[in-house]
């Protein structure tokens, strides 16, 4: 058994401060990735800090009519939030199709955002893995690879970022807000997680001893329809094998603005640009989304036992945007 101490931090100054930019050290909010990994031995902090008393549990709209919602919020506030199901329901819809009930009451959107691959290799302590110990191998590319990623791999990592949250996240847009030993700074949501390419260990931008404190949530595109999809091998409480997060605007009959991102399928949360190119100032029709579909999965590279991914998740594409167009055009009717 390995021991560990356990702090709480009152503010955000004394977390950063008695984390001290440690790398033995560890932030823990809902604690349902972290504690499983350090039960699986994945994990080997000699000291948590609890951030749960912190003041980071509100969600706001600001002056600019962003969202800003505070680290510590959970799932299920975020999910069933007044502002946000009525002008993110893309947001609310990922939340609501990740983990449990029990899961979501618990986990917190900082700590969504910083959820580890499930890649079973990487939980594995005796495995073969360059994202737990660099430089050791990766037991996945010849192993059981079904539910690995087939955008955004190298040759050193092809795990998928399981997370559905962060899906919608990547399609609406925002700005983590981060403070750590040195000051207050911001980043990009879209620039925070890292592709794994030679150094896979490295999976985000935050630096030692950083704390997420809010993630503010662009303006909604007006107008816009939105649906997530998740395909998986059972209906709850399960991890997507492909999933899209669709938000389109319809004007004049055609594709005004249009935004996809998808899960399961990418080593980090993937905005496909390539799709919304192909979308932009066409006709809403299912030959459209089928060219959006092949430009978004044009680069897929599969694996022994995931090239199903391919054509599921080019089908997942069609089918999310067949419905956010019919939200859209919905919401377009006079009433
Ligand atoms: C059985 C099971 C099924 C699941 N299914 C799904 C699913 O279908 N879809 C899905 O999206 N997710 C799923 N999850 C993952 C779940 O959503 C995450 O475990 C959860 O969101 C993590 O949040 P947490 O607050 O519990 O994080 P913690 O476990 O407390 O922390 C996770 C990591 O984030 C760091 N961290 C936490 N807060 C901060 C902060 N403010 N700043 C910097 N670092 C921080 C911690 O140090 C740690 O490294 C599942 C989890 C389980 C156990
Ligand atoms: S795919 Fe990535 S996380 Fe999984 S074993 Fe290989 S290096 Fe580790």
């Amino acid at each position: 058994m390995r021991t560990f101490a356990y702090r709480t931090a009152d503010d955000v100054t004394q977390a950063v401060t008695t984390h001290g930019a440690d790398d033995q050290v560890a932030y823990v909010a809902g604690g349902t990735t972290l504690l499983d990994l350090v039960k699986l031995d994945v994990m080997r902090p000699t000291q948590l800090v609890d951030i749960n008393r912190l003041p980071l549990g509100e969600v706001e709209t600001l002056d600019d009519g962003r969202l800003r919602i505070g680290a510590t919020v959970t799932n299920t506030e975020l999910a069933h939030h007044p502002e946000v199901k009525a002008r993110y329901p893309l947001l609310s819809q990922a939340l609501l199709a990740g983990a449990s009930t029990q899961l979501r009451n618990m986990a917190t959107t900082a700590g969504n955002i910083m959820q580890r691959t499930r890649c079973p290799y990487y939980r594995d302590a005796s495995a073969a893995c360059n994202r737990r110990e660099p430089g050791s191998g990766c037991d996945a590319m010849h192993g059981i690879n079904r539910m690995h990623a087939v955008l955004g791999v190298s040759d050193q990592c092809i795990a998928t970022h399981p997370s559905d949250m962060c899906i919608a996240m990547a399609a609406i847009g925002a700005t983590l807000t981060l403070e750590g030993p040195d000051g207050k700074r911001e980043i990009a949501f879209n620039d925070f997680h890292r592709l794994p390419g030679d150094q896979p260990e490295k999976e985000h931008e935050l630096r030692p001893g950083e704390l997420i404190t809010y993630i503010t949530l662009d303006t909604p595109i007006e107008g816009a329809g939105a649906y997530y999809l998740k395909l998986r091998d059972r209906a709850s409480y399960e991890f997507a094998l492909a999933s899209a997060g669709a938000l389109v605007s319809i004007q004049d009959g055609v594709i005004h603005e249009a935004r996809l991102a998808l899960g399961g399928v990418a080593t980090k949360p993937w905005r496909s640009h390539e799709a919304e190119q192909a979308l932009h100032n066409q006709p809403a029709a299912v030959s459209t989304f089928e060219m959006a579909a092949e430009a978004a999965m044009q680069d897929a590279v599969p694996h022994e036992h995931n090239a199903f991914k391919i054509p599921l998740a080019r089908q997942a594409i069609v089918r999310a945007l067949r419905e956010a167009c019919k939200d859209a055009e919905n919401a377009n009717e006079p009433r």
